[in-house]
């Protein structure tokens, strides 16, 4: 079996494609052959190895970021009927985490610039049904941390911050979930590193860090892992009910790999980021992402806004772009208009800059197997859609 390791085995450059090796493939290896393959030592070593980076006491690995996000409501006493308010520019899976608790998601609009929370909208949102903020750190750019806990404290409002795409980013030079606040990641592809699917919450909280264990696991007073060190002389109890949010040590074990590679993911795809930059700064009709003073992004993905007033739109790119073998993405859609959330009566008007962004923005391949020559021919192929423009 050959690994792919080329892009033109698809004959297109794709959007991304998770950084895959021979090291990942031995380590299932070991896990297989060990026998151990549901949520065991190897969960272990790799909640301690993501949390030690970030910098946080503890880590609860999950299924999925959206299960870990579930968690870090309901240990902060979400409640059925409780409002949560998070981004308007973000994925269903952030108002699902706030569904499953039995929440209501209030949608506030973003920063135009960030593409994360704006504090003054926020503000708007309070109601005396208020319990939360989800805080979003999008398409891996830190959100400015500090405004929004103390609007928290000011309203007594509890926080996670779903660091989905964002692990390896930095806000005031602290990896999130380094600040105190609950904070979620995904293993998902399309993440900075995988296990196929995959999440985890970390945390200082001890009360958080119990109570997580425990509603992952079905509500089981003991780990299997616990039960099994102990010779089968303990017995779990069921003090509350619970899920079924666990990792295996499957996923665990490619876990543990990707994270040795973290540090290089994380520069390639700076480096990368700041070769897009700079070329994009020669395209009048683009704005390529603006990092604020306060933080540090790990570049997930790379969004670029064309200007406002040009008549180019991100559907026109996109199709030339796929035309040359180029595989590019709208940017993320307004979160208000899904048709699930119909019945509200949702404005355009009341998220102007969420609307906007979504309207003239576009993802370009961003990844660590990303070739020199291909983000050549991806700039030079985006000049040539503005070149075309009549009248120049
Ligand atoms: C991907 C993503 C999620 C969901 O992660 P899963 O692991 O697929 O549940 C949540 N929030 C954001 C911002 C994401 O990008």
């Amino acid at each position: 079996m050959k690994q792919v390791t080329d892009n033109t085995l698809f004959n297109h450059i794709p959007l991304m494609r998770p950084w895959l090796e021979i090291a990942e493939w031995e380590a299932l290896k070991e896990v297989i052959l060990s026998g151990w393959v549901s949520q065991g030592p190897k969960v272990q070593e790799f909640e301690q190895v993501v949390a030690n980076f970030v910098g946080a006491k503890y880590g609860i690995a999950t299924n999925s970021c959206t299960s870990a996000i579930h968690l870090a409501l309901h240990t902060q006493g979400i409640q059925p009927g409780d409002e949560v308010i998070l981004s308007d520019f973000t994925c269903m899976a952030d108002a699902n985490a706030i569904l499953m608790a039995g929440a209501i998601p209030v949608f506030a609009d973003i920063d135009i610039h960030t593409f994360n929370l704006d504090p003054n909208h926020v503000e708007l949102c309070f109601t005396e049904k208020t319990k939360g903020i989800l805080i979003i750190d999008q398409i891996g750019m830190p959100a400015n941390l500090d405004e929004i806990t103390e609007l928290a404290r000011k309203h007594d409002c509890i926080l996670v911050d779903d660091a989905a795409t964002s692990l390896g980013a930095t806000y005031k030079g602290k990896y999130l979930g380094g600040h105190g606040i609950p904070t979620t990641y995904s293993f998902h592809p399309r993440k900075m590193i995988t296990t196929g699917e995959g999440g985890m919450l970390v945390t200082d909280n001890p009360e958080i860090n119990n109570k997580a264990r425990i509603l992952r696991s079905a509500g089981a007073s003991v780990s299997d892992l616990e039960r099994h060190k102990a010779k089968g002389t303990i017995l779990q109890k069921y003090a509350t009910n619970g899920f079924n949010y666990r990792l295996t040590d499957i996923q665990a074990a490619i876990g543990l790999i990707q994270m040795n590679r973290l540090p290089e993911m994380i520069r390639i795809r700076n480096e990368q980021a700041m070769y897009y930059s700079n070329a994009i700064q020669e395209i009048d009709e683009l704005e390529p992402p603006f990092i604020p003073s306060y933080a540090k992004s790990c570049f997930s993905s790379y969004l670029i806004k064309i200007r406002k007033g040009i008549s180019i739109t991100p559907s026109d790119v996109i199709h030339h772009m796929a035309d040359k073998s180029i595989s590019c993405r709208y940017g993320i859609m307004p979160i208000h208009r899904e048709p699930y959330f119909t019945v509200r009566s949702l404005k355009d008007e009341d998220y102007p800059a969420s609307c906007d962004v979504a309207s003239r923005s576009f993802f370009i391949p961003i990844f660590p197997g990303l070739l020199q020559e291909e983000m050549d021919k991806i700039v030079k192929t985006l000049k040539s859609v503005f070149v075309k423009k009549p009248g120049r």
